[in-house]
């Protein structure tokens, strides 16, 4: 039986995951002086924007207003570093629900419910490892951050994802490993060597540096800056928490050379980037998807062949020879595990409508995976 061990086991405060101080493991950043409260309450008000998201310049320093589900609204209370205690008491509640009513004055707020408050000042640090043999660190055991970028929990699965999906051989105790372990199962198996495990720190240190760089400047902006500023801040906030804005660059999985593959005048694919959402409709039903649907987190490589036009003479050439190509292939590796190693996809421009059916090659309809993409949805997202 092989051991492999991932460490999640931060405390909310930071710094204190058990398995990598067992591993000697150092966190490389400074200790930031900013202190903020954060309170969950219902309230009667009549300022207007309440239920927007909003990043407020009051007299009694920067606010964030995040609408929560049903009535409920999160706010985020810039606070000094003396507001800092060891244990949260009513003094500190009352001062948190007094500098809310202060800041929005002139605007009236009375408060119906207090759910739950807290003080934080979370140190942007990061692991200097994030593998030690046999041992991975992920989550808040390997960056902490301020939780203004919203990321904490975004980038923590993010990690377990990027080491895959379960696989039935491991078993998962920590919450935050739920997604483990196609980079593990895959080694596991035998189907790849080691050193597919190395691409995790290479992949995800790379971008909680990144991400703390982005939260200490969201930090420092609260201090004040131009609204416009915030609204870019908040665009690339997106990019992080959606994954469409990042970019691995492991050279094990990514060709070295990075290159964009344009698939029509407005949709292109980044090496190292995630698939970005499209609307296809599954040619079997006519059941409308989102293209990201067909790539389940299951272990398993996707190949998602972009076709074109089938009733244009090049693109069902090239078509044809390609499933002529993979069947040789098939029939020659019969039984290796091989086919059982992806799964495919083909995605086809013509209307659900349109005789599509005989143009695919029998090889690739066996995989019944027939997908037609309307158009592609608004990139204005993209960077
Ligand atoms: C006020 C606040 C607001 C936040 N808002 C957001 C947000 O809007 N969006 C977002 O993405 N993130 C947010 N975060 C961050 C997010 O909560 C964390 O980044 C995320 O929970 C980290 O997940 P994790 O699994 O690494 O660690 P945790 O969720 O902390 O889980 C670690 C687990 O390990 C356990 N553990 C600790 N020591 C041991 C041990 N020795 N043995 C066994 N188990 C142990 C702990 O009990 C805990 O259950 C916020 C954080 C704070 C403090």
């Amino acid at each position: 039986m092989v051991f492999l061990t991932i460490g999640a086991d931060e405390l909310p405060t930071g710094a204190h995951s058990w398995m990598r101080q067992q591993l000697g493991v150092t966190l490389e950043g400074e200790k930031t002086e900013y202190v903020w409260g954060v309170i969950d309450v219902c309230m009667h008000t009549d300022f207007p924007d309440a239920r927007l998201k909003c990043i407020i310049q009051s007299s009694q320093g920067a606010m964030i207003i995040i609408p929560r589900e049903e009535d409920k609204l999160r706010f985020y209370v810039q606070c000094s570093p003396k507001d800092r205690i060891s244990e949260l008491n009513e003094d500190i509640k009352n001062k948190l629900l007094q500098r809310i009513s202060d800041g929005l004055r002139p605007y009236k707020i009375t408060f119906t419910q207090i759910f739950w408050y807290t003080i934080f000042s979370v140190p942007q640090k990061v692991a200097s490892k994030f593998r030690v043999g046999p041992i991975f660190l992920a989550g808040d055991a390997c960056h902490t951050h301020s939780p203004k970028a919203g990321q904490g929990a975004n980038i923590s699965m993010g990690d377990a994802h990027n080491l895959g999906k379960s696989a039935p051989e491991i078993r998962i105790l920590s919450l935050s490993c739920t997604e483990l372990a196609w980079k593990l199962a895959w080694v596991l198996r035998g189907w790849s060597d080691d050193s597919l495990l190395d691409t995790y720190e290479i992949e995800r240190r790379t971008l909680a540096i990144q991400l703390i760089e982005f939260d200490k400047a969201i930090s420092a902006s609260l201090n004040g800056c131009e609204a416009s500023r915030y609204s870019s801040m908040l665009h690339e906030q997106n990019l992080f928490t959606s994954g469409v804005g990042i970019r691995y660059r492991s050279q094990l999985m990514v060709e070295a050379n990075n290159r964009e593959v344009s698939l029509s005048d407005t949709f292109s694919l980044e090496i190292g980037t995630r698939l970005p959402p499209m609307n296809i409709v599954r040619f079997a039903d006519w059941h409308p998807m989102d293209i990201q649907d067909l790539a389940a987190s299951d272990g398993l490589f996707k190949i998602i062949i972009f076709s074109g036009d089938l009733q244009g003479d090049i693109e069902s050439k090239g078509l044809r020879e390609f499933a002529e190509h993979l069947q040789l292939l098939a029939d020659k590796k019969q039984g290796s595990i091989l086919f059982k190693q992806f799964t495919m996809f083909t995605v086809v421009t013509e209307y659900k409508e349109s005789d599509i059916w005989s143009f695919i090659p029998p090889f690739l309809r066996n995989w019944r995976r027939y997908s037609e993409y309307n158009k592609p949805i608004s990139m204005t997202y993209l960077p």
